[in-house]
Order: C-alpha cells, then sequence, then structure tokens
C-alpha cells in the first residue's frame, strides 16, 4: 500500500516536472514567432497629423495604401521617439482629406495601393489558427517524445481501463459446454441470481459471492465462467492473475479497485480472475518473485471481496488449477468459500466435447468419434478439440474434403506423443526400439489388469523414440494394488526385452524408469502398500508449490524409515523387472516375431499383435486381483 502510494508520488512528481518543461518550451517557442511578428511590422505606427507634417517637410519618399491603413518609407532616417527608423505606418482618417492628394503630389512622394485585405484581419485569423494548430501539434508532439513508455503507462493507468481486464457480453451458454453435469448445477443458483437478484432478496436469501473453480489445464474453467455469463446474460469482467503481476509495480492493486468499481458499476455482472494462483499464493513466503506486489494485489482483492454489501450483485468467479498453494485468507468464508470441482472428461463428457467441436467440421463417413473418445482417456477438452483441429489442418493439407479416421488417428498421436519425426533412428538404433517397445507391448498382452495393447510403434515422436498404446476399456479412479504391480512390469519390461535379447542396455528406459520409481514410491509411501512400511502416509518429498519435486520440505521420518522405503522401492522394481524379463524369455518367439514385423512396417495394430500372439499361444494371465 505505502509502497504503491510512494510510486504513484513519484510518477506524479514526474509528470508535472514534465509538464513545466513543456510550458517552457513553448512559451520560447512562442516568443520567437511573435518576435517574428514584430520585425516583419517593426515600422512605427504615426498619427495622420504627423504623417502629414513629414509629408510637408518633404520627408517621405512613398506610400502604400492598403484600405484605410498605409505604410510607407522617409526619404532619409528620422528619429520617432528614441529611435531612428526608415518606415512608418498609419491610418487614414475616417473623412475624406481633400488635401492629401495634393499635399503628396507637392512632396513628390511615389503612391501606391496594395489589394484590399479587409483591414487584414482575416488575414490575422488565419494566422493565429495556424499558430494555435502548430502549438497543439507541438504539444501534443512532445506529450508523446518525452513521456515515453511509463508515461503512457501510467496514463492507461490513471484513465483506468486500457488492457486492465476485459469487459464482454459472452454469447457462450452451457449449451456451448459439453458434460460436467455438477458443476453446472451448481452455478445454476449464481445464473439464477444474476438473472434476478430481486427474487433472492425479497426472500432474504444470500447468495455466495466468490466461487472458485477448481481443475486440471484445460478442462474448461474459462469456458465454464464465460457460460455463466452467457447464461445470465450480464457483463463479464475478466482478468488474469499473471497479468497483474507482469505490469508496472504498484499498480496491480490499483487495477483490482478499478476492477471492482467497474464491475459494481454495471451489477449485476460477473468478475472472472482466471489463474488466480499466480496472486492468491500464500503470503509471506518470500518465495515467487515480486511478491510484494502480488501480495498487495492480493490484499486489494480481499479488502474488495470483504467490501460487498449484501445489496451487491456482482459475483467473482476465479479458477486454478493450483487450490493447494491458495492462500487460506481467501477461502474464508465471505470470499471463495464455494468450491466447484471440474474433472477430467468422463468417456461420455469426451465425446460430447467431441461432438461440440466438430459442428462446425466436415467428417468422413468412416470416422469414429466414440472410438477417439475411448482413446483419450485423461485428456482435457482443451486436448480433444485440439485433436479435432490437427486432423481438419491435416486434411487440408492432403487436400481433402473432409476429415477421415486416419487423420484423427494422425492427430490423436500427435497431440498425445509429439510430431513424427521419421528418418531420425539409424537401422541398429530401430533394432534397439524395436526390442524396447516389443517388451513393453508383450508385457501388456500378457498381464491381466493392463489395458489393451492399440498400437506399437517405431517412429520417433517428439521426445519418444518409439511407443505402446494402451487403450483403457474404462476411464478408472482408483488403481489396485495388482494393477499397480502389472504397471510397473510393463514400465521396466522395455529394459529387460533389451537386457535379455541384445544383451546390453540402452539410455532409452529413462522415462519408464522416472515414471516406474515415482510410481512405486507412492505405493510404498502413500498408498500403504508396503507390508514393511505398513499402512503410513510418509510425506518425504512432496511436491514444493514454487520450487517442484527438487525440494525436500523436510523428511518427516526417521534414518532408519528412510533407508527401509528406499529398500521396498527398490523391491518393488526388482522384482516387476524380474517378472518381465522371464515373461518376455518365455515368449522368446512371439518377440522375435513382433520385433520383425515391427522392423519392417514400423507400426502394428491391434488385429496383427493377435495373430502373432496366438500364433506363439501367448495368452493373458489370469487375474489375481
Ligand atoms: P481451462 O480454463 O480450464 O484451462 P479452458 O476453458 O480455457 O480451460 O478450455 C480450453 C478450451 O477447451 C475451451 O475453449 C474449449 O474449446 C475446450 N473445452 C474444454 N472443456 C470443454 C467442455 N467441457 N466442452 C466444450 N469445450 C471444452
Ligand atoms: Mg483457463
Ligand atoms: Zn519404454
Amino acid at each position: 500500500m505505502t509502497e504503491e502510494k510512494k510510486d504513484n508520488g513519484a510518477a506524479m512528481k514526474r509528470r508535472i516536472l514534465n509538464v513545466i518543461v513543456i510550458s517552457i518550451g513553448l512559451l520560447i517557442v512562442f516568443s520567437i514567432w511573435s518576435g517574428i511578428f514584430n520585425l516583419g511590422s517593426q515600422a512605427p505606427e504615426i498619427p495622420y497629423s504627423e504623417f502629414k507634417r513629414f509629408v510637408a517637410d518633404n520627408k517621405v519618399q512613398s506610400v502604400s495604401f492598403e484600405g484605410k491603413k498605409f505604410t510607407g518609407a522617409f526619404r532619409e532616417p528620422v528619429t520617432i521617439g528614441n529611435r531612428q527608423v526608415t518606415q512608418f505606418q498609419s491610418m487614414l482618417p475616417p473623412y475624406d482629406d481633400e488635401g492629401l492628394v495634393a499635399a503628396l503630389d507637392a512632396s513628390n512622394v511615389d503612391v501606391s495601393s496594395a489589394p484590399q485585405s479587409e483591414d487584414g484581419w482575416f488575414g490575422a485569423l488565419v494566422m493565429n489558427l495556424l499558430f494555435i494548430g502548430a502549438l497543439v501539434a507541438l504539444w501534443w508532439f512532445m506529450m508523446r517524445r518525452f513521456s515515453g513508455q511509463a508515461q503512457s503507462q501510467l496514463s492507461s493507468f490513471t484513465r483506468g481501463h486500457h488492457k486492465l481486464y476485459r469487459k464482454e457480453q459472452s454469447k457462450i451458454t452451457f449449451a456451448d459446454v459439453a458434460g460436467m453435469p455438477g458443476a453446472k448445477e451448481e452455478l445454476e443458483e449464481v445464473i439464477e441470481f444474476l438473472r434476478d437478484p430481486s427474487k433472492f432478496k425479497r426472500l432474504g436469501g444470500e447468495i455466495p459471492k466468490g466461487l472458485l473453480l477448481v481443475g486440471p489445464p484445460g478442462t474448461g474453467k474459462t469456458l465454464l465462467a464465460r457460460a455463466v455469463a452467457g447464461e445470465a446474460d450480464v457483463p463479464f469482467f475478466s482478468m488474469t492473475g499473471s497479468e497483474f503481476i507482469e505490469m508496472l509495480v504498484g499498480v496491480g492493486a490499483a487495477r483490482v479497485r478499478s476492477l471492482f468499481k467497474d464491475a459494481k458499476k454495471s451489477e449485476p455482472s460477473i468478475i472472472f480472475i482466471d489463474e488466480i494462483d499466480s496472486i492468491g499464493r500464500v503470503r509471506g513466503t518470500g518465495l515467487g518473485g515480486g511478491h510484494d506486489e502480488r501480495e498487495q494485489t492480493l490484499n486489494q482483492l480481499l479488502s474488495e471481496m470483504d467490501g460487498f454489501e449484501s445489496h451487491d450483485e456482482v459475483i467473482v468467479i476465479a479458477a486454478t488449477n493450483r487450490p493447494d498453494v491458495l492462500d487460506p485468507a481467501l477461502l474464508r468464508p465471505g470470499r471463495f468459500d464455494r468450491k466447484v470441482i471440474i474433472d477430467s472428461p468422463q468417456l461420455d463428457e469426451r465425446l460430447a466435447i467431441l461432438k461440440i467441436h466438430a459442428r462446425d467440421k466436415p467428417l468422413a463417413e468412416d470416422t469414429d468419434l466414440e472410438d477417439l473418445a475411448r482413446s483419450t482417456a485423461g485428456l482435457s477438452g482443451a486436448d480433444l478439440e485440439n485433436i479435432l483441429n490437427e486432423a481438419a489442418l491435416l486434411a487440408a493439407r492432403n487436400n481433402q474434403d473432409s476429415i477421415t479416421n486416419e487423420n484423427l488417428r494422425e492427430a490423436t498421436d500427435k497431440v498425445l506423443i509429439g510430431t513424427e519425426r521419421r528418418n531420425l533412428l539409424h537401422e541398429d538404433e530401430k533394432k534397439l526400439v524395436a526390442y524396447h517397445e516389443t517388451g513393453h507391448a508383450l508385457m501388456a498382452w500378457v498381464l491381466p489388469t493392463a489395458d489393451p495393447v492399440h498400437k506399437v510403434s517405431i517412429v520417433p515422436r517428439g521426445m519418444a523414440l518409439g511407443h505402446t498404446h494402451q487403450l483403457p476399456e474404462r476411464d478408472k479412479h482408483i488403481r489396485r494394488r495388482e494393477e499397480l504391480l502389472d504397471m510397473l512390469r510393463i514400465l521396466l519390461a522395455g529394459r529387460a526385452a533389451e537386457n535379455a535379447f541384445l544383451s546390453d542396455i540402452s539410455s532409452g528406459g529413462q522415462n519408464d524408469f522416472k515414471i516406474a520409481s515415482d510410481l512405486a514410491r507412492k505405493m510404498v509411501c502413500l498408498w500403504g502398500m508396503s507390508e514393511e512400511i505398513g499402512s503410513q502416509y510418509i510425506d518425504t518429498a512432496e511436491e514444493h508449490p514454487f520450487l517442484g519435486r527438487a525440494v525436500a520440505v523436510q523428511r518427516t521420518v526417521s534414518e532408519k524409515t528412510a533407508e527401509k522405503i528406499d529398500a521396498e522401492v527398490r523391491r518393488l522394481l526388482d522384482e516387476a523387472e524380474a517378472d518381465a524379463t522371464a515373461t518376455l524369455k518365455q515368449h522368446d518367439a512371439a518377440v522375435h516375431e513382433l520385433v520383425e514385423a515391427l522392423l519392417e512396417k514400423e507400426s502394428i495394430l491391434r488385429q496383427e499383435i493377435e495373430t502373432i500372439m496366438s500364433k506363439h499361444k501367448v495368452v493373458r494371465r489370469e487375474n489375481k486381483a
């Protein structure tokens, strides 16, 4: 707060100084300008009677009439006042001076006359207008030059609304948001309130003023907030947390203030704060950079929300995917006290999302959105939209009239794994990758709880040199121990195959190991799946809100337990790899044939795998779980 005031004060001083400098500059220019004018009409004005005397004294050489005004030149310099002049000017009297012509003739004065210009007032006016125009242009130019960036940002801040946040009248409705029936239902009440606040007030109902949308990235939080505004048909003020922070120091809080002021002016209305975690992080940690600024902004936000009166018709919706790092003060009653959870979309929701985004895209007969929905478990709405978009681009690149199923498949791989990088691998590298992937695939085929293998490929994509794509038959929300063990076996089967059939090991297993190690550690420490450790929750390396996993927040276990944990994790991994090795060796003929097929075709689909497996009588294990 104080920081902000100081800063505004300094900026203000700078501004005043600028104005003074510019004013002085203008004054100088003005006096030079008028100086030029005076030089041009330097000739002194003399009374008509005096002029007549000069003529009579034979001192005037010439006169030039211009309407009633006239100028003239002396034959020799004459002293008028206290200066020597050669020129003069004067006015004719309002009566006809009959003696003038004779006097001029007598003194042999050259007489001429200039075209009459309405006593010159028009010319003077034009000159003055030009002068004022020039001044304005100069002022404008100098304001722009001198003020520079800081000045323009400052004035956009003082003026209030530029780029600070967006106000829109949302046209998005719930029809554009697929799935999430629970979230929609929770928001229905808010929509009704915004549509007709008086109804609620009459009955004395208190509507929550702050809603927090919580969910993974791309699951439609922003979309949903817009849809609420669209459904209620009220103005939607939105701003992103990180944008607050990027701004000049000291204006974050001011932005919040003007945002709330504006929203109240057009109530009923919705304020939407995206990525609220970037301003709403726990205060006082000193981490995350520019925290002073962030805390001021957060404090301002809190005080604005506390300042809501019961009659205010503004609803504040915020979105985050990191509710765990939010300052508890944000979640207190009267602030964001209602949470709406948005999950990754389920199978039917994925299908609905695909249908929404396929509305304006021509799909070929053979496309199967349901199949696509099934093969995209865990993906967000944004990912699905992206897949359809990629597919449309692929179709366009091939000059097709419609999007085919093949386009959809290719787009899915691209979004899931990465762009194809053909010809990246040498022949011997290909062989290694083929054995590695075959290891994963065969184990996934054999293990009872594993998701069915859909495709194996040794075409590098993104960071992966090859991949084995398993297709879950349904979304899973909870994993049983046996399933997790099977996952470990599949993960380590890549390395096991290299080792067993090539007597060589490669660096290609890094990602497998990372996932497997994390999983095994969670089984031991978080899920109570090791008898040695028991049913405990041991938080050894909790993800640090700012620094990631690199920093162990605190070790809450003794050295002894820590050693036991390490041993248990090691045991799980070793056992899984041993199982994989034994199984692969048992089915070595199938392994070799799969490798052959992969080297020949680079990618093989479920059907071919099935043929090879049944030929070698590789069957699924009994399900123990
Ligand atoms: P978030 O704010 O949760 O990160 P967005 O609202 O920005 O996600 O979603 C990104 C895009 O993904 C949306 O613009 C929309 O096109 C698509 N999308 C996500 N979820 C859905 C959904 N449930 N229905 C329709 N489209 C969705
Ligand atoms: Mg968003
Ligand atoms: Zn692997």
